[in-house]
This record gives C-alpha cells, sequence and structure tokens, in this order.
C-alpha cells in the first residue's frame, strides 16, 4: 500500500494576518507522497485498496491531457505492481506534456477519444465497449470521486485540527471537500473554493452531500467568485499571485486548484471576512506536477520545486 508522511500545518506569518488578528495554516498535503501528493493520495486509498482486494490487474480512469488525477492513477499503478489505462479528452498532441510523459513513461497505456465521446464517459454501453478492448479492470470515474475516495478525504483532517474556526479548500468536483465536511466538527466553518465557472457546483455539492449521507450541516460555503474565467483559466493577477505567494512563503500553489483558492483566500482577509480570533486551516490539495505543463502549454513561468 502507500504509506504517507506525517502531516504538516504549517503556520504562515505575515502582516496582514496580524493586522486582522487571524492565524493562517496551511496543511500540506503536497508533501504527503513522493509518488502521490495531494489529495488524490486520499481520493486514491481505499480504491486501491479494493482494487486490490478484488484481484483486479488493471486500473481504468479518465482525465483531460494535464490532469493531476491522471498522473496520480499512473504514479500509484506503478508503485503497486498493477497496469493503468488512461482514457484521455481529445487527440493525442505530439510531443507529449510532461503529465502525460510521465503517465506513458510510468507504463500507463493512453487511449484518446473525442470530446463527444468523452462526454459519454459514464455511460453503461461505453463501460462495455471498454471492456470489450482492454478486458477486466477497475474503474475509477473521472476525478476519482466515489464513495471510496469520500472515505479517504475524511482523513485529511486529523484530531489536532478541530482547533481551527474555519477550513479552506478548493474544489474540482467536491470529493474532498465532502469528505472534510463530514470529517469536520459542528463548531467549524468549511469553505469551498470553486475552480469551475457557475453556480452548478453548489448543486452538485448538494447533491454529494445527499448521495453520501452527509450529516446535514450547514456550516459550510460555496465560494464561486475566483474562478477566473473558468476551469483552468487565469489572468495575470493569479499568476503574480503564485509568484508572491511563493516568495513571501516558499510555496508553490498551482494555477488551476490551490492559487484560485489562496487568491481568494487572501482577499476575503483583507476585506475583514473573517474575525479575529479566527484560525483558519488551508488545505494544500497539491498539483504542483501541473505547473510543467502549464508552461509547457502557455510559455508563462512558474514556481516549481
Ligand atoms: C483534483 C484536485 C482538486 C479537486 O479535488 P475534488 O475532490 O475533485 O474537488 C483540488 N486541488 C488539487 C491540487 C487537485 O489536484
Amino acid at each position: 500500500m502507500l504509506n504517507p508522511q506525517p502531516i504538516i500545518n504549517q503556520v504562515l506569518d505575515h502582516p496582514l494576518l496580524e493586522e486582522k488578528e487571524v492565524e493562517l495554516s496551511i496543511k500540506r498535503l503536497d508533501w504527503v507522497h513522493e509518488m502521490v501528493p495531494g489529495n488524490k493520495f486520499f481520493k486514491l486509498k481505499y480504491n486501491l485498496e479494493k482494487a486490490i482486494r478484488e484481484n483486479k490487474k488493471t486500473l481504468l480512469t479518465f482525465g483531460g491531457a494535464y490532469s493531476n488525477h491522471i498522473h496520480a492513477v499512473a504514479n500509484a499503478a506503478h508503485f503497486l505492481g498493477l497496469n493503468a489505462i488512461g482514457i484521455i479528452r481529445g487527440e493525442e498532441t505530439l510531443p507529449l506534456n510532461p503529465t502525460l510523459s510521465d503517465a506513458k513513461s510510468k507504463g500507463m497505456r493512453l487511449h484518446y477519444i473525442s470530446r463527444s465521446q468523452y462526454r459519454g464517459k459514464t455511460d453503461d454501453s461505453f463501460i462495455e465497449e471498454l471492456h470489450d478492448l482492454f478486458g477486466d479492470f477497475y474503474l475509477i470515474p473521472e476525478g476519482g470521486t466515489n464513495s471510496e475516495a469520500i472515505k479517504g478525504t475524511q482523513e485529511i483532517l486529523q484530531e489536532e485540527d478541530q482547533s481551527y474556526s474555519h477550513i479552506s479548500v478548493s474544489i474540482g468536483t467536491g470529493g474532498t471537500f465532502t469528505g472534510i465536511l463530514q470529517a469536520s466538527q459542528s463548531n467549524q466553518m468549511i469553505l469551498g473554493f470553486s475552480s469551475l465557472k457557475g453556480n452548478f457546483i453548489k448543486k452538485e455539492i448538494d447533491k454529494l452531500i445527499e448521495d453520501y449521507s452527509i450529516n446535514p450541516k450547514d456550516q459550510f460555503q460555496v465560494i464561486t467568485d475566483y474562478h477566473f474565467g473558468g476551469y483552468a483559466k487565469y489572468d495575470q493577477s493569479l499568476i503574480e499571485f503564485i509568484w508572491w505567494f511563493f516568495e513571501s512563503f516558499g510555496i508553490v500553489l498551482d494555477p488551476v486548484y490551490t492559487g484560485k483558492m489562496l487568491f481568494g483566500l487572501w482577499d476575503l482577509i483583507k476585506k475583514g471576512y473573517f474575525p479575529k480570533g479566527s484560525k483558519i486551516l488551508v488545505i494544500h490539495s497539491g498539483g504542483i506536477q501541473g505547473n510543467r505543463g502549464f508552461t509547457f502549454q502557455t510559455g508563462i513561468k512558474l514556481p516549481s520545486l
């Protein structure tokens, strides 16, 4: 199995935090595992256990060409001696970007499908076609959110974390947010920053809460003001913020998830959103592997390790 490193909450020092009298710590999930860092470690943990228990030899999953999930599944499979198949949205472009080139070098078989085919990725008939092509496999949905993932992400919070008043997390599918919500205390406020445009994510979260019988809780807020135009969209202010954060704290953020969340969180701190005495814990969900792909695609340099 994958063994995690001890998880550290790093306290951040900054004059703004003193001025506003709030405490800010960052949970370094980016350090939880060398090969499978970030929230993907927790999302995959029980899926991997289940795959092995069911004697599956192959993992199959879906993702875009820069997907942290694809990268994590390829690494995890390699680490555990399983085969991996990545169903990739869109056409193959060569040279492969760093994410797919890593995945391939770890032995993942890449299978490209059109965007319209990709939309049918959860249809039974399509899954059957994949079984005809590839035989038996353990299926992990796109983004990795399923009941095993919700179970795993509950382990992101530890007992010591009960003292925080606010917990901040980035939202893609919302699986990580949902697990954290389930594991939180009733006096804690969970803030989810959506990396996607629009309010539909609020419905998705409500659905996850219902589907996974998360204790009805109202101590959360889904914030949709910091998507920068949509998933994987960005502007100069986001790039500057990521550099500023790196220079201030020595912590690398990514432009898709953690950069947007911390941009939003910092903005809310500035605007006085948090009462004096708040103790905020922000989850660094990883995703740094994607920075090379971002530079590959845009030519814009980002901090890296
Ligand atoms: C995948 C990912 C997320 C989104 O997680 P969900 O459970 O899909 O909401 C957030 N941050 C990073 C760095 C990720 O790679």
